[in-house]
């Protein structure tokens, strides 16, 4: 499908395949690009990258924020490994935030209130809203800080309008690699792997 777009100052944006909504083998084909740590000093979600330009590139009311903001909208790629948000496609909707019955997201700018980019390296203490309505703006981003603290339930993943989420809880084996604490011989024994965050 061949999109076009024009971003800031009317800069021409010109994508002739738009990636569709997340990457459902993102840990196979993208790599990490950044490792987003809770405060808490024991957890925190890895990046997957490098992104492109999507949904978010395409939907008004984000672009409308970007402009209004000075910020440019750039490649982000995904927050998060089991629980994954792929940040080009997410519009800041908030249906995941809403639907989450354990919080494990927060809309980053409402605590970080700094550009997208900036996030993926960043040290966050998840004291940002988990209230649908209350993105700072629609340049905000559902960002899963409590990744560690999923059950699986799902009830985010059918909900998101451009289908930006993807929650596979066996990709933490991923998350392991990425690590550096992923056992091979744990993984094919009986016992669980070991969850390391
Ligand atoms: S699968 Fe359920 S618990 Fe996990 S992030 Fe989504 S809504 Fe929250």
């Amino acid at each position: 499908m061949v999109l076009r777009a024009y971003g800031l100052n009317n800069m021409y944006l010109d994508y002739s395949q738009i990636s569709m909504p997340i990457d459902p083998d993102f840990p196979r084909n993208q790599q990490v690009i950044g490792k987003h740590m809770h405060s808490d000093g024991e957890h925190y979600h890895f990046v997957w990258g490098p992104g492109k330009l999507a949904e978010a590139a395409e939907n008004e009311e984000v672009k409308s924020a970007y402009a209004t903001r000075g910020e440019e909208i750039t490649p982000l790629g995904s927050h998060g490994t089991m629980v994954a948000v792929d940040w080009d496609s997410c519009v800041a909707d908030g249906a995941c935030i809403e639907a989450c019955p354990v919080q494990v997201f927060q809309w980053y700018r409402t605590e970080q209130d700094v550009p997208a980019k900036d996030v993926a390296n960043a040290t966050s203490a998840g004291t940002g809203s988990t209230v649908k309505e209350e993105r700072k703006d629609y340049t905000d981003k559902a960002d899963p800080i409590r990744e560690h603290d999923c059950i699986w339930c799902m009830a985010c993943v059918s909900v998101c309008p451009p289908q930006a989420v993807k929650v596979d809880q066996s990709n933490l084996e991923f998350h392991e690699k990425a690590s550096g604490t992923f056992n091979e011989s744990l993984s094919k024994g009986s016992a669980p792997p070991p969850h390391a965050h």
